[in-house]
């Protein structure tokens, strides 16, 4: 069975509801990028989403990519060929491209025709082309292509060490939250997190408009490499966003990096995602590339709970196939990754190896691996405590039991985790015969299996995990 999570961004190649089906038969969860496709089709897809996953008894969480501080090129009728040596313009939202030029883009951030310098690089389209601005003129930037290559709307603009002090949160941002909240999206995710307090920002607003949402923290900028340890002291969980971060800091340092924050998150127990260009060429190609495939498996032996499409899955040729080749890969990959529980141990944030629900968690996992119980089950009510065992349960199963069916939903980002939604009972001797059934119908267990329980006694207080259980069904 399939360990590693696999997150899709929903786009137009899923649009149509027979293929968002097969995708989500595989899928685990599914990424909706405010960045592209308007409210309506985000509504949409939302709904068509929840629908076939309840159809399909599956619970699939929904993760809302905020935009962020990003630059972005305006909306295109059509995608632009900026060849190599070419010369063109960039022009304001509203303004009218001039004649003379090879092409005209036009730029809706004002902000940017202020920055701009003769000789500045550009990058566009998160490194795949760039131009170097020759001319700045009121309104107008002149630039010549270096890396040519096709330009499509809304690609990233990304001026080389232009300094502008940025709000971590755009209007169109607060607009998106809003939407998250009021549709009951399962996580919010941040771009261009640098700091702690950037997350802070953002959970206070979405507590402000009565939300629960909990944030994954979106690693691409390089103050967040200095502020990595409290952003993960706050946030839920992260993503190695190598887009962006590849543009930011080079791309021969994405795989150094993506190493890094994949460790520090599981030292400091919280899940990580790994993204973007996972199986690229298969935006045009049915077939995943050795290379590829490599890269997928290596980032599930580096230690990440989730791996993730972009545009494979929104607007690719093969998105199915994309999210089923994705499925194989990680597959095998899982077969071949067995993690001990002492590695980790011994790296654990001393400050997390003084709390009694890591010292739980620590106890089932071990007990686990030297019993060979069948799988745990984690009894969790904020969602914590299946959080702690997902991470330092290695090769053993774990259920996330919960009431909430919120916390059921996002435990399906965690490696190796099954969630279970449980009725509120009263005795911890009820909370284990219900699950009983439900363990040997649909997980497989058999008479004379053992199961590792932890749960919190008084029952069902967030972060009160104590008790630890063996039972022999
Ligand atoms: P981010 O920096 O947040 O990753 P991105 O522009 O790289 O933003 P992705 O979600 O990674 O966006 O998707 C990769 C590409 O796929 C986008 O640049 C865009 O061209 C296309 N795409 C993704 N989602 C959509 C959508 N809903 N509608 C249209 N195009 C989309
Ligand atoms: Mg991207
Ligand atoms: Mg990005």
């Amino acid at each position: 069975m399939r360990k590693t999570k696999i997150l899709i961004t929903m786009g137009p190649a899923l649009q149509e509801v027979g293929r968002l089906r097969e995708a989500l038969q595989v899928a685990d969860a599914v990424r909706l990028n405010a960045s592209h496709g308007d409210l309506d089709s985000r509504g949409q897809a939302l709904g068509d989403i929840r629908r076939i996953a309840q159809e399909l008894g599956r619970r699939i969480p929904v993760l809302l990519d905020l935009q962020g501080p990003k630059w972005r090129v305006g909306a295109l009728e059509v995608p632009l060929e900026l060849a190599a040596g070419s010369v063109g313009v960039f022009f304001p939202a509203g303004g009218k491209a001039c004649a003379g030029a090879d092409w005209a883009v036009p730029l809706p951030h004002p902000e940017l025709f202020l920055g701009a310098r003769c000789g500045q690089r550009w990058v566009l389209d998160d490194g795949n082309l760039e131009v170097v601005v020759t001319a700045v003129e009121p309104g107008l930037v002149r630039a010549r292509v270096e890396v040519g290559g096709l330009l499509k709307a809304r690609k990233g603009v990304h001026p080389i060490g232009l300094d502008v002090a940025f709000d971590p949160l755009t209007p169109k941002d607060l607009v998106d939250i809003r939407w998250g909240v009021e549709h009951g999206v399962d996580l919010f995710a941040q771009s261009f997190v640098r700091r702690a307090s950037d997350i802070s920002t953002l959970e206070g607003l979405i507590r402000g408009l009565g939300g629960r949402q909990p944030i994954i923290a979106k690693i691409e900028h390089p103050q967040a490499l200095d502020n990595l340890e409290e952003i993960l002291d706050v946030s839920w969980g992260v993503m190695v966003a190598r887009g962006d971060l590849g543009v930011e800091l080079g791309v021969e340092h994405v795989p150094a990096l993506q190493k890094q924050i994949i460790k520090m998150a599981r030292h400091a127990l919280k899940p990580v995602i790994t993204a973007t260009q996972m199986l690229e060429s298969m935006i045009e190609n049915p077939q995943p590339t050795r290379a590829e495939a490599s890269d997928v498996a290596n980032a599930i032996w580096d230690g990440t709970d989730a791996v993730m499409l972009s545009a494979e899955s929104a607007v690719g040729k093969y998105p199915v196939e994309a999210i089923q080749w994705l499925g194989r890969i990680a597959g095998d990959a899982d077969a071949h990754y067995h993690p001990r529980l002492g590695a980790l141990a011994d790296s654990l944030a001393p400050r997390l190896s003084s709390r009694t629900g890591v010292s739980v968690a620590f106890a089932a996992c071990r007990t686990a691996e030297e019993i060979g119980a069948r799988m745990i089950v984690v009894f969790t009510e904020g969602g914590g405590s299946a959080r702690m065992v997902s991470r330092l349960a290695a090769d053993v199963p774990v259920i996330g039991a919960t009431t909430d069916s919120g916390n059921a939903h996002r435990l399906g980002l965690m490696r190796g985790v099954q969630a279970l939604l449980v009725p509120k009972l009263e005795t911890s001797d009820e909370m284990v015969d219900s699950v009983e059934v439900v363990l040997k119908d649909l997980h497989g267990l058999a008479s004379g299996d053992k199961v590792v329980i932890t749960l919190g006694l008084p029952l069902w207080k967030t972060g009160s995990t104590n008790t630890m259980k063996v039972i022999q069904y």
